[in-house]
């Protein structure tokens, strides 16, 4: 059994939703279909929320409307059969009078994640109806009978194994499950949701349950590439990388895939796949244990990233300073990216900086401290990167022109990362996309 996993901009289209059931058709594999909103929904829903939240019930009501009239566009193009029309229209119905109720109800968290919820209860609905229309056998399994949060707010495999198991035993002759990304339920049973973009991780959770054969994960373009294809002319997919490389790229940039959802497929062991549904044919990047090959390849950038030093002299030859330093952290639940120290700072990143304030000022009885914001991190990735000959004097040869700010290496053996002010972070891609990769 595997799992095809299609996102927003491939079912953000009538046509494309058509081309989806071509494609999880192709083979007889049973599979679990995992579905994100059609592209534009969450973001249009998170809007909703906002507006709601800030009391503008006005405009609410006017993205309501708005969004009601293109799923009514979308389900006219899709559907042709007037039974399954209206079944479409009633399936409408339902959830935009439901956003209309909640115009009347005063804002809550719980709320939030029910609005957040709409678009891939929506997407999957009318999947199964263009499905039952053209006649192909399937069941849609609601995600939020087995996808669960713990106390946490983490899902565990073990839960959702569980649960799916049971739901597939019932329906041992179905062929194809269609089930929703992104949402899920929380500890307390209320409807809640795996972050933005975490219909990959829907996938990879679901992968891991049933022990699938692959996690396909299916977008608009041809698999990982060597380097952000926004910033550099020319970017080539990478064929095949580990799970540790994927982890990250995608930690570190690639906007692809959901860092989170490596976790799951490299734990369970489930190989991934990353496939092209503008190309169904193009190979993609495998993504297993096995990187498949050595040396560089590829360099990703995430920007929003602040750089905080600590200087003290109190640091010299001292033990326990830097236990200190995290604690801050770990007290205002702020992940640490890049660390370097010297002999008497220490300088760290972070991507968050709600909690700025408060850790500068804590940090404060330590030393001085020196903040930079507006940075980004660049990654070199590649499997053992660091024992491949010559990769520091190129990598540096590549971008003799760029303040850098930080440098983080041996930290893994996979990665390699720069910190450089954000200003710089076209020109440093573009120059290591020369000097590492010899392309333009
Ligand atoms: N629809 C959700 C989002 O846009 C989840 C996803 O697409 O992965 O964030
Ligand atoms: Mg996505």
């Amino acid at each position: 059994m595997k799992v095809m996993k299609f996102g927003g901009t491939s079912v953000g289209k009538p046509q494309r939703m058509k081309e989806v059931a071509t494609l999880i058709t192709a083979d007889k594999e049973k599979k679990i279909v995992v579905l994100s909103a059609l592209s534009g929904t969450t973001n249009a829903l998170v809007e909703i929320s906002e507006l709601l939240a800030a009391n503008d019930r006005q405009a609410a009501r006017q993205h309501i409307d708005n969004l009601e009239a293109h799923y009514h566009h979308f389900v006219g193009d899709l559907l042709t059969e007037i039974s399954i029309i209206n079944k479409a229209k009633k399936v409408l119905a339902e959830h935009f009078e439901f956003l209309s109720i909640i115009l009347k109800i005063s804002f809550s968290e719980a709320l939030n994640k029910d609005i957040l919820a709409q678009g891939e209860l929506l997407s999957t609905k009318l999947f199964s109806l263009y499905l039952e229309e053209k006649g192909i056998p399937h069941k849609l399994i609601p995600a939020l009978d087995f996808m669960t949060l713990d106390t946490q707010d983490e899902p565990q495999v073990g839960t959702i194994k569980v649960k799916l198991a049971q739901i597939l035993q019932k329906n041992k002759d179905t062929d194809i499950f269609i089930t929703q990304g992104y949402i899920s339920r929380n500890a307390k049973g209320e409807v809640d949701n795996l972050k933005r973009g975490g219909s990959d991780y829907t996938a990879s959770l679901v992968a891991a349950a049933i022990n699938a054969s692959v996690c396909e994960i299916w977008t608009d373009i041809d698999g990982m590439h060597n380097n952000d294809p926004r910033v550099v002319k020319t970017t080539r997919p990478i064929e095949q990388m580990s799970f540790e490389e994927a982890a990250e790229l995608a930690y570190f940039g690639a906007k692809i895939l959901h860092p989170a959802s490596i976790w799951p497929a490299q734990f369970y062991n489930v190989p991934v796949r990353l496939l092209n549904t503008m190309d169904p044919s193009a190979k993609g990047t495998l993504i297993t244990e096995d990187a498949g090959s050595t040396g560089v390849k590829a360099v990703a950038a995430k920007d929003n990233i602040t750089a905080i030093k600590v200087k003290s002299s109190r640091m010299l030859l001292a033990y326990g300073f830097l236990r200190k330093v995290f604690e801050v952290f770990e007290k205002y639940r702020t992940s640490i990216d890049m660390i370097t120290t010297s002999e008497v700072a220490v300088s760290v990143t972070i991507d968050s900086d709600i909690y700025l304030k408060e850790i500068t000022k804590e940090l404060e009885a330590f030393g001085i401290v020196e903040i930079d914001a507006n940075q980004s991190i660049v990654s070199i990735v590649g499997n053992e990167i660091t024992d491949t000959k010559e990769i520091m004097h190129k990598l540096f040869e590549s971008i003799k022109a760029i303040p850098v700010r930080m440098v983080s290496y041996g930290g893994s053996r996979h990665n390699i990362s720069l910190l450089i002010p954000r200003s710089y972070k076209e020109q440093t891609l573009q120059e290591l996309n020369k000097g590492l990769f010899h392309l333009d």
